[in-house]
């Protein structure tokens, strides 16, 4: 029979397919020891699981072709290696269970080949993939990292980095499901990138059945697990109705009464250009450079491959807006030749433009390649640093950009409370300002925005984050510069007509949402914007805040 569990949906749309569980990116077996008459079952577990793995290894190689058949055949060749296998039969000679034998043998040939050389050095990870695999095969569980599967699935996991998402066949993702996380996590905006359903924060997501089938409503919030025919059938419609709804809306963002607001889109790279020409935005206003530094965590790309993703997205809007975001790595997204590795609070550490103020050529080569990039364009380039808290910081970004020869509007986004309470001197310094929601809520609350039990305080309608966008609007406002909002908040139609109502001056998102919050905002005047606004700020809480701004909108 089937059950209904609630979490909460991040991105519209409904998905039905079999959970497929991201397996854990390392397992570490617990030490206990056996007695000797156990040693050759130990044993003939061991050689049988690395045969497995070998052999699946060479099948998926012969399968994939090319460069990645060399690298996975490369890999069968480590699970069948005699030495590492003789090492492996030593520990479970004194006493080692076969997965743990794996786990120290491998460990100590890691050691070996992250000292000698680059070249071996990049194998670590391929040598740590080959071992997760024995071991996840000898604990029984599901295989390391993205799940294997050549039939479309519903992505069940903890909570998704954007590391994970690297290897992802995104054509076989039907929808995500995580136990951690909320509305800002990453999951949720790879998803809304996708365009697929999403419900994060679900309790109970991780003891799902591999296999099992699951309806996604990525607009409820609600997984059913062993949906009947019916409510299949009842879900389509639906998700159908819902759609045919959407196509209706087309056009410039505004208001019933005209007042402009334009709609623009979050992206990751040039590969999300389409879903964003396709959903009609009128132009980035968030583009996350730092999607493009996961490739080599050991290095930032170079001032020409930078140059020419930056070029692909400029050129696919060449009369509207594109905000660039320089790279915010740290916290949730640190890099290893950049980010500190023992931060006791990272989100609280050094992130976003700190990091960049404390590697400055780093900085500068992302400047001057978009500099080259819009080179000749007639693109109206906007560039903004992440995590800007004070005056100062706003003063050093402008100068780098400055000194970068960069032309372009430079601007900050106002992602920590003292930036929203200090907005008019952030303003004497740059040009515009962009509402980080997503993080203005983490700091706002003190809650970690990856945590899924705080998940409530990352509710963008909390009438205190109402509080602090309304202060940066009306900085702007006083000051005649213009102020976004290219937080998660964005993207829920309501909230979207409550921003507009606070005086934000654009709104961006990711691409999927655009047509719902298009259709929205079209439905009301910005007098009934601001009616809705004064209702949620006089609330106690988010979900009054939420009910009192539909309950203004929906009675006139
Ligand atoms: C934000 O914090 O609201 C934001 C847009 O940046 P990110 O989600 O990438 O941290
Ligand atoms: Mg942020």
């Amino acid at each position: 029979m089937e059950t209904t569990l609630r979490g909460v949906g991040v991105s519209h749309g409904v998905a039905i397919g079999e959970v497929r569980h991201m397996g854990t990116a390392e397992l570490e077996p617990p030490t206990d020891r056996i007695s000797p008459d156990r040693a050759p079952r130990e044993r003939e577990r061991a050689r049988r699981a690395a045969e497995a793995v070998a052999a699946d290894l060479v099948a998926r190689g012969n399968l994939a072709g090319g460069e990645a058949q060399a690298v996975l055949e490369a890999q069968s060749m480590m699970a069948r290696d005699p030495e590492l296998m003789a090492d492996v039969e030593r520990r479970i000679a004194v006493g080692s269970t076969a997965e743990r034998a794996v786990y120290d043998a491998f460990a100590s040939y890691r050691a070996l080949l992250a000292g000698a050389g680059e070249y071996l050095a990049g194998r670590v990870a391929d040598l740590d993939d080959v071992r997760n695999r024995i071991v996840a095969r000898l604990l029984g569980v599901p295989m390391p990292g993205v799940p294997d599967s050549d039939e479309p699935y519903v992505l069940v996991a903890r909570d998704l980095a954007p590391a994970d998402t690297a290897l992802l066949d995104t054509s076989l993702v039907l929808g995500f499901v995580t136990e951690e996380g909320g509305p800002t996590s990453h999951s949720a905006i790879l998803a809304r990138a996708l365009g697929v359903p999403a419900v994060v924060a679900l309790r109970g997501a991780a003891d799902l059945t591999e296999g099992t089938l699951v309806a996604v409503d990525g607009s409820t919030g609600e997984v059913t697990v062993d949906p009947s025919p019916e409510q299949r059938d009842e879900l389509t419609r639906i998700a159908e109705e819902r759609k045919a709804a959407l196509a209706a809306s087309v056009g410039p963002g505004a208001t019933s009464d005209g007042h402009k607001v334009p709609l623009l889109a979050n992206i990751g790279g040039p590969g999300d250009v389409a879903a964003a020409l396709e959903a009609g935005a009128e132009g980035v206003g968030l583009f996350r450079t730092e999607f493009l530094f996961l490739d080599d965590s050991r290095k930032a790309p170079s001032e020409k491959t930078q140059a020419e993703a930056y070029r692909q997205v400029l050129e696919a809007f060449p009369e509207g807006r594109v905000v660039v975001r320089v790279l915010d790595a740290g916290a949730d997204k640190p890099l290893e030749f950049l980010t500190p590795a023992e931060e006791p609070n990272p989100a609280l550490g050094v992130r976003g433009l700190r990091t960049l103020l404390d590697h400055p050529e780093v900085l500068r080569t992302q400047l001057t390649a978009l500099s080259r990039a819009a080179r000749g364009l007639p693109v109206y380039l906007e560039v903004m640093a992440p995590m800007v808290a004070d005056r100062a910081d706003a003063r050093a970004f402008a100068d780098a950009c400055r000194e970068a020869g960069l032309r372009a509007k430079f601007g900050a986004m106002v992602e920590i409370p003292s930036a929203a309470l200090r907005a008019r001197s952030i303003l004497q310094e740059v040009e515009f300002l962009s509402l980080g929601t997503n993080d203005l809520a983490q700091y706002t609350f003190a809650a970690d925005r990856q945590v899924g039990v705080l998940s409530h305080y990352q509710d963008p309608w909390q009438p205190a984050l109402l509080d602090l966008v309304a202060m940066a609007a009306e900085a702007a406002a006083a000051e005649g510069k213009s102020c976004g909002v290219c937080g998660e908040a964005a993207s829920d139609p309501l909230l979207a007509c409550v921003l507009t109502g606070l005086g934000v001056t654009s709104l961006s998102m990711g691409p999927t949402a655009i047509p719902y919050v298009r259709a929205t905002l079209a439905k009301h005047s910005l007098a009934q914007c601001e009616r809705a606004a004064a209702a949620a700020r006089a609330s106690e809480s988010g979900d009054e805040a939420r009910a009192a701004a539909r309950s203004v909108l929906s009675g006139e």
